[in-house]
């Protein structure tokens, strides 16, 4: 732990907490009275600062806009029945972000750094936080090249920011999803690991297509063979088959979730055999045909657990068994927000108490 951080705070000179309504709260499209901003020049990190939420002063000619030098971070802070704030697992996500600085060439951040910024934009917009069931407060730490300079190589110059909104569930319904056979999300050696901006750019004319043809979702597949599963959408795909919960292994081309780590931790906990390992799209029809796939849900901090309710592929649909009868995604949610919503005890210390 470093000392407490110095953050210069300009306080707006009126919230929009009155005007805001908090039973209509579309994902990503709200947002707090604040922002924090930091500057990296000179090969440090300086000016971190909260200041009313709104437009940052750009030149046209930044490298984030051009070569894609920009990334993000998705974390979640939830309000307890007596009233306290807690942020769930933050340290992951600040060991994450530094993945995600190295693999662009961008600078890091300290982790206490990163914690205490988004712990102190959440301190200072506790009122934002909405204190209803499955809602939350979303964190969105990023950061981007700020050079003017047309020229490939990276930028001396950074802006790390973080902005936060109440957000409700992200998925009303479970997912019919699709295993996609074509394109590709990430390749062995690229960045799938990052939560780089550009993984998320490439994600969406599949997405787009899937949507057409009328998927909620789709399963990415394995650059070389299109034959194992990656992950779904932008959450980690996870499946409970003959009993075990299997999962594709963190390695580059995954994004290790903090939801997969801790629905991974609840599983051991309840002595559930965990496989992190390559999950063959045979091996889930097979058992989407056998019954013995009993469980398939998506992890992910906007999502939660999301459930699928059919998987499609090469054209023909498996449905799978009726969600509300799968005791394990049921049990890791039910568990999951008694954690984070301080109604059990915290046994792992995954809340940050802000
Ligand atoms: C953010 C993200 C996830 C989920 O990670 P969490 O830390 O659980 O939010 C999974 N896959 C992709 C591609 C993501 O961008």
């Amino acid at each position: 732990m470093t000392d407490t951080l110095d953050i210069k705070i300009t306080k707006a000179a009126q919230s929009r907490l009155a005007e805001t309504d908090f039973n209509n709260l579309p994902f990503g499209k709200v947002f707090s009275d604040h922002m924090l901003v930091a500057d990296y020049a000179d090969g440090e990190w300086k000016n971190f600062e909260i200041l009313p939420y709104g437009p940052i002063l750009m030149s046209p000619a930044i490298s984030a806009l051009h070569y894609g030098q920009a990334f993000f971070e998705g974390i979640k802070a939830y309000k307890h029945a007596n009233g306290e704030v807690s942020i769930f697992r933050p340290d992951k996500n600040a060991i994450r972000f530094n993945k995600s600085a190295e693999r662009l060439c961008m600078p890091t951040l300290p982790e206490d750094i990163f914690v205490q910024s988004i712990a102190a934009l959440v301190d200072i917009d506790r009122e934002w936080i909405p204190g209803k069931p499955n809602h939350a407060l979303y964190i969105r730490p990023f950061m981007f090249a700020t050079d003017a300079f047309l020229g490939v190589t990276p930028s001396a110059t950074y802006k790390f920011v973080v902005i936060v909104g109440p957000v409700g569930p992200y998925f009303s319904k479970p997912l019919k999803v699709k295993i996609e056979t074509h394109y590709t999300r990430a390749a062995e050696g690229g960045m799938g690991y990052a939560k780089a901006a550009g993984n998320y750019g490439s994600s969406m004319l599949p997405a787009r297509k899937a949507t057409e043809e009328g998927f909620d979702q789709l399963i990415w597949t394995d650059a070389k063979e299109h034959k194992y599963i990656e992950e779904m959408g932008a959450a980690n795909a996870m499946f409970l088959l003959d009993g075990k919960l299997i999962t594709a292994e963190a390695k580059d081309t995954i994004l290790d979730g903090v939801t997969r780590d801790t629905v991974i931790a609840l599983a051991k906990n309840w002595g559930i055999p965990v496989e992190e390992r390559k999950v063959s799209v045979a091996e889930l029809i097979e058992g989407a045909k056998n019954g013995k796939l009993t469980d398939a849900f998506g992890a992910g901090t906007a999502a939660t657990i999301a459930s699928v309710a059919s998987i499609t592929y090469e054209g023909v649909e498996y449905p799978l068994s009726d969600p509300a009868t799968r005791e394990f995604s049921k049990k890791v949610l039910t568990t999951l927000d008694d954690i984070k919503y301080g109604r059990a005890e915290d046994a792992h210390g995954w809340n940050y108490t802000v």
